[in-house]
């Protein structure tokens, strides 16, 4: 019998990262599970607003029309008017009826993304990414919160603190981060680290100066020492 695979420094330093953000923060748990179709049509209302927002906004379409089918029967200047505290509605409405239009085609005309339940998490990201204009972090916000797959979105904070952290290189970008943290999280860590990277990045590890001091990564972190001075040093264990 063959001996067990150690963990990689990188497995290593990712596990001792959970354990201190779950130390500071608490269970990890993601924000919301849904249906995966809601979950879709209020990702694409959350780009560009806040999670607040787009949830306004989501309950605003759902009051004024109770159904997808209602949606995409409706003129898209209609939806916008609807959706328009969110942000960017003249985009948002013609994309969300694309994505119902090409849904209800792929599922012999039901509004629903309950195939992807019994998909393979690959086969579910290329369904997903396959639909017009869904990129791999909305995708990935699917998977996770409303299929509960172990997926890892890369929002501001999440590209942000990863980059800072030393966990991706410096110049990498959201979308080849996106591709870098799948391959690097171990298995059932990608959903706990989103969530402890979002509330780090909201709470300390902030753009454009980063709270290194109160921050329980410092001693892991290379990007420390630039804002810390002679005030670096351990924090706690592992
Ligand atoms: S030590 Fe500073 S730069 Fe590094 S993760 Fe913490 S807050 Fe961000």
């Amino acid at each position: 019998m063959s001996a067990p695979e150690l963990p990689n420094a990188n497995t290593r330093r990712l596990r001792a990262i959970h354990r201190r953000l779950v130390k500071r923060f608490g269970e990890l748990a993601p924000p919301r599970a849904s249906d995966p179709l809601d979950e879709l049509v209020l990702t694409v209302l959350s780009q560009h607003t806040s999670d607040r927002n787009a949830e306004r906004t989501f309950a605003s379409l759902r009051t004024a029309y109770p159904t997808w089918g209602g949606v995409v029967a409706a003129r898209a200047v209609d939806i916008a008017d609807v959706i328009r505290g969110g942000g960017l509605a003249n985009t948002k409405a013609p994309r969300i009826q694309q994505i119902l239009r090409e849904v209800a085609e792929r599922e012999g005309g039901d509004y629903s993304l309950d195939r992807l339940r019994v998909m393979s998490d690959a086969d579910a990201r290329a369904y997903l990414t396959s639909l017009p204009g869904i990129g791999p972090k909305t995708a990935a916000v699917v998977l996770s919160f409303a299929l509960g797959r172990d997926a890892m979105p890369v929002d501001t904070h999440v590209h942000r603190v990863t980059r800072r952290l030393g966990i991706v290189p410096d110049k990498t970008s959201a979308e080849r981060a996106d591709r870098l943290l799948h391959d690097l999280v171990p298995d059932g860590l990608r959903t706990p680290l989103h969530v402890a990277f979002i509330r780090l990045g909201r709470d300390i590890c902030k753009a454009p100066i980063p709270r290194c001091i109160v921050c329980p990564l410092r001693d892991l972190c290379p990007t420390a020492p630039r804002y810390l001075g002679d005030r670096g040093g351990r924090t706690q264990s592992g």
